[in-house]
């Protein structure tokens, strides 16, 4: 049986604790959507294809893995692809709270979809997009939190 999975977020921009998830969450199905949501609500810094194309350039050489965005329901989203696994990364206490009530509403939609939830490495926990960019609008190091291709254009947007 084939396994296909589909991990939902913003990426603005993906960072170093998505791409540890990324890497674990493909040892564990067979294809694996990143599914990039609009999210006009939280005026991202990237617009769509900005944040799809930094994703691929980190996973071109990966067959299991393709970016797609979205603006619909997730778990619509998850059957049009057959995707019966939803990765959800957890970082800190504060994310549980929220995934916990999220996983309840999408249980209730679907009860066929199950979330999975992974962590990353112990120093790529604190890293959030957030934090990524403000320390790199104020001229920090961020190369230990993302890769160099996402600097490049992070770098772009702020000079
Ligand atoms: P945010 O909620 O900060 O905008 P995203 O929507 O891009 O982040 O995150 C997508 C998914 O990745 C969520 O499940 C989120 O919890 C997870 N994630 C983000 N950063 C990390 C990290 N450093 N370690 C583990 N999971 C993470």
């Amino acid at each position: 049986m084939s396994r296909t999975g589909i991990y939902p977020g913003s990426f603005d921009p993906i960072h170093k604790g998505h791409i540890d998830i990324i890497n674990r969450a493909t040892k564990l199905v067979d294809k694996l959507y990143i599914a990039v949501a609009d999210s006009p609500h939280k005026s991202p810094l990237f617009d769509l294809d900005e944040r799809k194309e930094m994703i691929e350039n980190e996973f071109s050489s990966n067959d299991k893995i393709e970016v797609i965005a979205f603006d619909n329901l997730l778990i619509d989203l998850a059957n049009s692809l057959d995707a019966k696994i939803l990765i959800r990364g957890l970082r800190v206490v504060s994310d549980f709270e929220y995934e916990f009530q999220m996983l309840g509403m999408n249980r209730q939609l679907d009860n066929n979809i199950e979330t999975v939830f992974l962590m990353a490495d112990a120093q790529r926990q604190s890293i959030s997009s957030n934090f990524v960019k403000e320390i790199a609008r104020l001229g920090g190091n961020i190369s230990n939190f993302t890769n160099k291709f996402v600097e490049q254009k992070l770098k772009d947007k702020f000079k």
